[in-house]
């Protein structure tokens, strides 16, 4: 029996067999081993999700060996991928071709299988999810055949299987529909609050992606605004010495150092989050999309992340801050905020709906004194969909409420794993058992 723990290290499993297989048909022959045997099968990606929806006390599936790009369309700009590619290979292999990703979260180190798994997404409210660029892909099913799904074959399987929580199957390879590979202009500054919030609306509509961080305990936003620019324009990347400073000294070295600080003395924290509001300044570069999208996170957290509707975001923000200025939770890490477009994925949190994210972040050797609860009570007033991949505490009667084909990605997940082989106890709560 090994022990696997994830990124964030909240959760444990014991599976009684691991299996790294490198080739979809050895997926096949490792599920229908663990069939013979009678347990339970879950595929793991890079542990990047705060859930345990990646555990298992059966047979693990590490897909470190099933990556690559497998085939290019070049007429179409499709590419079929191996499930376990990590997105940080997968950017600059799409780079080469003269390709990219529509949109990317703020890591690359989850799996494409596991990002799009949990409905992993970045900001911009005229661009989707991860997912929403998958145009097919293939699943190892439970009695250890493949199934191919697209918009065309197997319609409802590929609307379950999009963002399918690995309740259906172990994806094996996906075809990503992507675009032309291009550059983002990115501006970051310090802003207040309420100013932020008095214009968002606006902002959001004006800049292709809007990221925001609000420090807790302050009113102090960092923005960030990324725009699409050809290639005739000007900028040029982050000097180096200045990606150093920002990223790896301030973002993660410094920030370990505070946030170990604020553990011992968590009195600290809203000075300590004034000061890192103002260290992170303004700046401004371009560089090729993916390198803007992503950045390193070395610094452990917890994390809990809800989709309103993107009108919503004013109320639930005042609303935080108000219970934070009663409570003084010392909260060390800011409270992200993104907004996508909608989607049509089943399970995704951007199904029919354009959302705004709101993410809150605890440092992982530290208590959120109650932070997370209450955030979730405010969300549920302006009916919020958690990320399946993060903290939550929603079980499937309130689920369904949220998402109006959660019924037929239950009937998808009967039809494909009757015996409820990739089932585990996340999934029996947040789907039922
Ligand atoms: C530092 C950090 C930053 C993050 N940033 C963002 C962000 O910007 N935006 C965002 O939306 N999320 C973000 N996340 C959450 C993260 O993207 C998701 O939790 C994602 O699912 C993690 O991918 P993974 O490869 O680690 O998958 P895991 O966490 O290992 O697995 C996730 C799910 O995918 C399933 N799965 C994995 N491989 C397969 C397969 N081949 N077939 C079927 N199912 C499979 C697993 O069984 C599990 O259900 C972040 C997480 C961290 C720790």
């Amino acid at each position: 029996m090994t022990t696997w723990t994830n990124w964030a290290g909240n959760q444990t499993s014991h599976p009684v067999e691991v299996a790294t297989p490198r080739r979809p048909d050895e997926v096949c022959a490792a599920i229908q081993r663990a069939g013979a045997r009678g347990i339970p099968v879950k595929a793991v990606g890079a542990g990047h999700s705060f859930t345990a929806v990646a555990a298992t006390d059966g047979l693990h599936l590490r897909l470190d060996g099933l990556t690559g790009i497998t085939h290019v369309d070049r007429e179409r700009s499709r590419v079929r991928v191996l499930a376990g590619t990590p997105l940080h290979v997968l950017n600059p292999a799409l780079q080469a071709l003269g390709l990219a990703l529509p949109n990317l979260g703020d890591i690359d180190r989850q799996t494409l299988a596991g990002a799009i798994s949990t409905g992993t997404h970045g900001t911009g409210v005229r661009f989707q999810g991860i997912a929403a660029a998958v145009s097919g892909l293939v699943l190892a099913l439970a009695d250890g055949s493949l199934l191919e799904c697209s918009a065309d074959v197997e319609p409802r399987v590929f609307q379950a299987a999009r963002v399918g929580l690995g309740a259906l199957g172990v994806i094996t390879e996906v075809e990503l529909q992507c675009v032309p590979a291009f550059r983002l202009h990115a501006k970051e500054f310090g802003a207040d609050l309420l100013e932020v919030l008095d214009r968002v609306a606006d902002d959001v509509e004006q800049h292709d992606h809007v990221d925001m961080h609000w420090f807790p305990l302050t009113d102090r936003v960092l923005v960030k605004h990324n725009d699409r620019v050809g290639d005739d324009h000007a900028g040029a990347p982050l000097p180096r010495w200045r990606a150093l400073l920002d990223d790896e000294l301030l973002s993660n070295r410094l920030f370990e150092v505070t946030n170990r600080a604020a553990a011992a003395v968590p009195a600290i924290v809203p000075r300590l989050n004034g000061v890192a509001a103002r260290l992170l300044g303004a700046r401004e570069y371009t560089d090729d999309s993916w390198r803007v999208f992503v950045a390193e996170r070395k610094v452990r957290f917890r994390e809990s992340e809800y989709a309103v509707p993107r009108a919503a975001v004013g109320d639930v923000l005042l609303e935080v801050r108000s219970w934070l200025a009663r409570h003084r939770a010392p909260l060390t890490f800011p409270l992200e905020i993104r907004f996508t477009g909608a989607d049509d994925i089943w399970l995704s949190t951007a199904h029919q709906r354009e959302n705004a994210y709101v993410a809150i972040h605890q440092y992982h050797r530290m208590d959120d004194h109650g932070a997370f609860a209450a955030f979730e009570a405010i969300v549920a007033e302006h009916a919020g969909r958690p990320h399946w991949g993060k903290l939550h505490s929603l079980g499937a009667e309130e689920l369904r409420v949220l998402y109006p084909r959660f019924d037929d990605f239950l009937e998808v997940r009967h039809q494909l794993d009757p015996g409820r082989r990739f089932a585990n106890a996340y999934l029996d709560r947040v789907l039922g058992a």
